[in-house]
């Protein structure tokens, strides 16, 4: 069951526009997974088009007429029209909606289906630990991590945020205890070693600004190099 949600505000500012990239991506990504976000984010939405939008000015569809036009004025080519419902009967995206990693298959929620894509390959980090870097195209790196059975990213606290959404297993920090689906947002005031212990292990999708500062035993001598992985 998800427990941790954006804050009331990530909602006010990611309906309104005013997120950081990185931020909306994880915020739509978790809402995609949360029913009660979902409503919420429908709810401000709506609100804030009543507030701030008139309505005829919102509808801005795709006018294949206009796009002729433009075409036969510029002598270009025609764009084509984004047809995301042929590509998905087709089957094209059949194995783009899902990553795979030791046998397992996970189903990733819809807003990072096309980070896929852009995923790079899985590397065995320390302590049953795997990561695929993400490249987001704007600033903060994303990676996806998964933990093993028994798998624990050393105790570290952060220069500046650290954002996991829970895709799919569980796992504990030493501060709370994790599902899939919980959105975790941390800074620089946080102290935490993620760690799992269950069976079919976990994943987790996160963005962060900084590298890591790793605060205990011999993985503060990781520090130097930590701009190289968990960054
Ligand atoms: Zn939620």
């Amino acid at each position: 069951m998800i427990k941790f949600h954006p804050t009331p505000d990530l909602i006010e500012q990611f309906v309104t526009g005013t997120l950081a990239p990185a931020e909306s991506l994880m915020v739509s990504a978790h809402c995609d997974m949360c029913k009660y976000c979902q409503e919420l984010v429908d709810e401000k939405t709506a609100e804030f088009a009543m507030d701030h939008l008139e309505l005829e000015n919102v509808v801005e569809s795709y006018d294949p007429q206009f796009d002729l036009m433009l075409a036969n004025i510029t002598q270009q080519p025609v764009a084509e029209a984004p047809d995301v419902s042929l590509r998905k009967s087709s089957g094209m995206d059949a194995q783009s909606t899902s990553i795979e990693l030791d046998g397992k298959t996970f189903e990733l929620p819809k807003t990072l289906h096309r980070l896929i894509q852009k995923k790079g390959n899985w590397s065995s980090l320390v302590g049953k630990l795997w990561q695929a870097p993400v490249d987001m195209g704007y600033d903060g790196v994303a990676n996806f991590i998964y933990m093993e059975k028994g798998g624990s990213v050393p105790e570290h606290t952060h220069r500046g945020s650290e954002m996991t959404l829970v895709i799919n297993g569980e796992f504990s920090d030493g501060m709370n205890e994790y599902d899939s689906g919980d959105f975790i947002y941390l800074n620089g005031e946080h102290t935490h070693a993620p760690a799992s212990e269950a069976a079919e292990g976990c994943l987790v999708f996160s963005i962060v600004d900084q590298p890591l500062h790793f605060t205990s035993g011999i993985a503060r001598l990781l520090n130097p190099f930590s701009h190289l992985f968990f960054r």
